[in-house]
């Protein structure tokens, strides 16, 4: 049987030489790839109680809103710097090389609200643990992470672990 794998592409030296780039537009587009891959991203959290989702940009957004539909709940983007309109919080976090900013609405999500976090693929979890940092801040409280592709040996996943978030990959 296929599975969500099955749909996702590797592009060699990109974006640039030495890196394997999984795709994850190839499984976007496949209506049952697709459709497979939100089911079981909201598999675990169908029976809990979660009040928002929120995508990472970009490709958490494309996740994040189908899930978000599913699950009956709002949903929230982190964006990067400078890309929302209104007031807003700040969390800068590491890249291999510099550092990158994202940002969440401050009125974006109400405190004590329970807050699935969506994204295609966890590597380091930089990007992942400035997301929760975001909404921890606001007062949600992090129901889960939800990812299509983890790449267990960048660490994001202990790292999430050590933080004490429910971390959930339907690859790696
Ligand atoms: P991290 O912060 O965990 O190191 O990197 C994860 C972020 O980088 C995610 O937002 C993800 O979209 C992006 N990313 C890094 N490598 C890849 C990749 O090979 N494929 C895809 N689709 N996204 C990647």
């Amino acid at each position: 049987m296929t599975q969500v794998q099955d749909y996702i592409r590797t592009i060699v030296d990109f974006p640039k030489p030495g890196i394997m780039f999984r795709d994850v537009t190839t499984l976007f587009s496949n209506p049952r790839g697709f459709r497979m891959a939100i089911d079981q991203l909201l598999h675990p959290y169908a029976g809990e109680r979660i009040d928002v989702v929120v995508g990472l940009e970009a490709r958490g957004f494309i996740l994040g809103g189908a899930v978000a539909h599913q699950l009956g709940t709002g949903f929230v983007p982190v964006r990067k710097k400078g890309k929302l309109p209104g007031t807003v919080i700040s969390e800068a976090y590491t890249l291999e090389y510099g550092e990158a900013v994202v940002e969440v609405h401050d009125d974006a999500i109400a405190p004590g609200q329970n807050v699935l976090i969506v994204d295609d693929l966890l590597a380091t979890g930089g990007t992942a643990e400035a997301g929760i940092k975001l909404v921890e801040r606001l007062g949600g409280q992090i129901a889960g992470c939800a990812f299509v592709v983890d790449l267990p040996d960048l660490g994001g996943r202990k790292r999430l672990k050590a933080l004490d978030i429910d971390v959930h990959a339907l690859c790696s």
